[in-house]
């Protein structure tokens, strides 16, 4: 349980600027008075700043000044690089507080609490039983695996830095499915879609990396719901997912540089119709790929 309101080192200046197109907010907890800033690249950081989308499936960045010893979101190791930047993330069912703990070179500890802000999911009332009955066991005998698979691919640490980077999309088309939104069949809830699909009507239309990343699953053929199936690391446990594509581009362990073409979108496994199914995923953490990459123009 987190106690509200419980911070050693209150923000001493908040400064809200309009970010990627979505509110970002960069806080300076340290240095009571000093005007909130981020660490100037390059120069080694002597307060922890964050800034990001603070709501729910969104992202925050940081640095920590040299020699923390830890840093945790909830509870949860935030792993930090070697120049003291760091990355985290805020689920699609996060809280309404995150609270940020830092353990400084000297031991001591300092909590900052985050307000994560709602959204207002797209949620769908339908007067319709949901599908009686679990999956049969001949379709689990085929899931089974690919599940084993993906999991060890998010398992894979790899020396990514995309997640430094302001994302951009991978494909412009038409947004035919938001990430969050959910059915609820007669009060029961269903799972709620976990990426953003983008159409552009046809099959075969290339699409690119939004961030440097490595190749952590290329399927060699169409896996039973996600069909083509290709997963890059950014790093720092932050991961997109790529489903349904007609031709995967790049192998395992290839490196891929944001903006190069690494798929082209289809309709393979479970799709009604051609699109390219995105999803971001910051350890178990569900995110938005809409706050990484701002609207579409
Ligand atoms: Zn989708």
């Amino acid at each position: 349980m987190r106690r509200r309101g419980f911070t050693i080192a209150s923000l001493s200046t908040v400064a809200i600027a309009a970010m990627g197109g979505g509110l970002a907010l960069m806080g300076d907890s340290f240095g009571a008075g000093s005007p909130a800033h981020a660490a100037p690249q390059g120069a080694a950081a002597t307060h922890l700043t964050y800034s990001g989308e603070l709501t729910q499936g969104g992202w925050i960045r940081g640095t920590v000044p040299a020699g923390t010893k830890a840093l945790s979101l909830d509870g949860q190791p935030v792993p930090v690089a070697s120049d003291g930047a760091w990355f985290a993330a805020f689920d699609r069912d996060a809280g309404a507080t995150a609270m940020l703990s830092m353990t400084a070179v000297d031991g001591s500890v300092t909590r900052q609490q985050i307000a994560v802000a709602p959204r207002a999911w797209h949620i769908e009332n339908i007067n319709i039983p949901r599908k009686p009955g679990g999956p049969t066991e001949a379709f689990m005998e085929l899931r089974r695996p690919e599940l084993a698979r993906i999991q060890a691919a998010r398992a894979m640490q790899t020396s990514a830095q995309g997640w430094r980077e302001h994302f951009i999309w991978p494909v412009k088309g038409r947004i035919s499915g938001r990430f969050g939104s959910q059915r609820i069949y007669r009060g029961e809830p269903g799972s709620y879609h976990s990426g953003i699909d983008i159409t552009t009507g046809t099959s075969g239309t290339p699409f690119v990396a939004p961030a440097d990343g490595v190749v952590i699953l290329a399927a060699e053929k169409p896996f039973t719901l996600e069909g083509n199936l290709l997963m890059i690391d950014h790093g720092m446990g932050l991961n997109s997912a790529f489903l349904h594509c007609s031709q995967i581009l790049v192998k395992e362990g290839d490196h891929v540089k944001q903006g190069q073409v690494i798929g082209k979108i289809g309709m393979t496994g479970r799709a009604t119709g051609p699109h390219l199914h995105w999803s971001i995923k910051w350890e178990e953490a569900r995110l938005d790929p809409l706050l990484f990459t701002g609207p579409m123009n």
